[in-house]
């Protein structure tokens, strides 16, 4: 049987830090999904949901074990949906830990057959977020480091 995991996040904007977890657990697995969570009922994100999937598709336009989804449902009913036992997150600290925790046993109790797998981050990249990422741009910094090439954050 395929072993697919499904990476779930908002993405917002996909960061240098996502992108190495995706590479790094690449390896254990025959598919991953990256999967943007979006709420219809509240503003998008800072980046449009369209923007965010393609740009994860650009990036990964070589990789055809990779793809990008969106999802409103329940994490784990999505990941039953899509046919993966195993969901893959990244950990920066021990703040990191203590969120991931609560969420990974809650999803397991949700899903018993659903296993949630941790990478620790690359030490250089433990300070890259999301968030600071949208802090930067909004100051009008040059936040281009900090996210894959394919990554236009100038784009209309
Ligand atoms: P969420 O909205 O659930 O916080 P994010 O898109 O911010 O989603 O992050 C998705 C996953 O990527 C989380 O598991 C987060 O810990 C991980 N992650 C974010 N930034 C990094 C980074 N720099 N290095 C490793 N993992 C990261």
């Amino acid at each position: 049987m395929e072993k697919t995991a499904l990476f779930p996040g908002s993405f917002d904007p996909f960061t240098i830090g996502h992108e190495s977890i995706v590479k790094r657990a690449l390896p254990l697995f025959d598919k991953i999904i990256i999967a943007i969570g979006y709420n219809s009922e509240k503003k998008e994100g800072y980046f449009s949901l369209e923007k965010r999937m393609n740009w994860i598709k650009k990036i990964f336009a070589n990789e055809p074990r990779i793809s990008v989804e969106k999802y409103e449902e329940l994490t784990v009913d999505f990941c039953k949906k899509m046919g993966a036992k195993y969901i893959l997150r990244g950990l920066r600290t021990s703040a990191d830990f203590e969120y991931e925790r609560a969420i990974a046993q809650t999803n397991h109790y949700l899903a018993t057959e659903i296993d949630t797998v941790f990478f620790l981050t690359a030490p250089e990249l433990t300070p890259i977020n999301s968030t600071l990422v949208r802090e930067v741009i909004r100051h009008g910094g040059n936040a281009s480091i900090f996210v894959p090439k394919e990554v236009d954050l100038k784009e209309d």
